[in-house]
């Protein structure tokens, strides 16, 4: 039996009506703005998650054109494809599983990656991988300072950094960094934040004592970036603000000059007047008063529209924006364009999400109406929406 191409996701892709554009110049300018605020030495763009859906290649080269000198990425595979496009910089992966047959560990120290270490299992596994390909492994040890996630516990700290030193005058691998991430990483006033980078410069000041380093020291995330110059350290690690998202609930990004880089748009593809009491989509949770045109979105949750967005006034057409009405679909929903049609009609862009300079919704604006942020909307877009890359 013949396999079932592949193929088959790439005609829906090409066939589907709805449209990501990817302004690359964004990413480029938030990160050179960010760049200047930062007192760090070093700046880490961070292009997990797909580049936080924008694209996990594209994202990073345009950092790097904006002035990033490192990337940061959760997997493996991740930092190996960036490698593979040929990426050349610092890269830095955070999330593998440490067994002495993961071979990616063995390719991601032949690609020159650098890895997170967080616990004694971790550091052999890289060892093991550095023998087995001869070359030496570098490192960036991680405190878990209390986000526990990854990382290890100040208690474990000492056997680790015990462990690394006698793998070190092996030659076996190198430290190069130490690294944490705060568990109130988005509320930069938060009191446990001065608790963790307490305990982190401790850590720190143990690894030195020990013989390690000098360690390239980590820890400050977007909010802190813009909120607490005094966590920047030597290097920082810029996920949502470098593309234009707000990091923390009361920061504007366009107060720093930060746009958001990606925007959502699809054409209408249905234009209709329906008469007061008629219901909407499924179930009828949305019932009309009067006579209301309403515009069919071919988007649903199926490209990553929340459902919960229904009821909010978010999509931008005809200049403003409209609330959504009754339930989202699969593949389509629908909103309310208003007792007229005011000019609108079918063929005509609406747009989901982008700029909110230009009068359209952000991406945080649809966050904030699920009760999550723009991130979770940003890396729902579902694969089969084509990126579009604008320079
Ligand atoms: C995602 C992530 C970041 C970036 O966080 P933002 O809030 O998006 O800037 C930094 N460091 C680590 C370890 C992360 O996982």
């Amino acid at each position: 039996m013949s396999q079932r191409p592949a193929v088959l996701g790439n005609e829906a892709v090409q066939a589907h009506a709805g449209q990501v554009t990817v302004d690359l110049s964004a990413i480029t300018d938030n990160v050179g703005r960010l760049r200047r605020l930062s007192r760090s030495s070093h700046f880490m763009a961070v292009v997990k998650g797909n580049g936080y859906g924008h694209g996990l290649v594209s994202a990073a080269r345009a950092a790097l054109d904006g002035g990033a000198d490192w990337l940061g990425v959760a997997q493996l595979a991740e930092a190996i494809a960036l490698r593979e496009a040929g990426i050349a910089e610092p890269i830095l992966a955070w999330l593998y599983l440490a067994s002495a047959d993961n071979e990616m560990i063995e390719r991601a120290v032949a690609s020159g990656i650098d890895l997170s270490v967080g616990s004694v299992e971790q550091l052999r596994a890289v060892a093991g991988a550095s023998r087995r390909q001869g070359r030496r492994a570098e490192i960036h040890l991680e405190l878990d300072s209390g986000l526990s996630r990854g990382g290890a516990r100040l208690e474990d700290w000492p056997e680790l950094v015990e462990a690394t030193k006698q793998l070190e005058r092996q030659n076996v691998l190198h430290s190069r960094g130490a690294w944490t991430h705060l568990a109130w990483a988005d509320v930069p006033a938060h009191s446990a934040n001065s608790a963790s980078v307490l305990d982190f410069e401790r850590a720190v000041h143990e690894a030195h004592m020990a013989g390690l380093g000098p360690l390239t020291r980590h820890v400050a995330s977007s909010a802190n970036i813009l909120d607490r110059p005094d966590l920047h350290f030597d290097m920082v690690r810029a996920g949502l603000a470098m593309y234009g998202l707000s990091p923390a609930d009361h920061i504007n990004p366009a107060a720093f000059g930060l746009r958001p880089a990606l925007t959502v748009t699809a054409p209408l593809v249905l234009v209709k007047r329906v008469p007061a009491g008629t219901g909407v989509s499924y179930e009828h949770r949305a019932m009309t008063h009067e006579s209301r045109f309403l515009g069919l979105v071919p988007l649903g949750y199926a490209d990553g529209i929340p459902k919960g967005i229904s009821g909010h006034r978010l999509v931008k057409v005809g200049g403003e924006l409209k609330p959504v009405i009754g339930k989202v679909c699969m593949d389509q929903f629908m909103v309310d364009l208003g007792p007229e049609a005011g000019g609108i009609s079918v063929g005509d862009t609406v747009e989901l999400f982008g700029d909110p300079s230009t009068g359209a919704a952000s991406a945080d604006m649809w966050g904030e109406a699920i009760s999550s942020h723009g991130d979770e909307i940003i890396n729902r877009i579902a694969p089969r929406l084509v990126r579009r890359y604008r320079a």
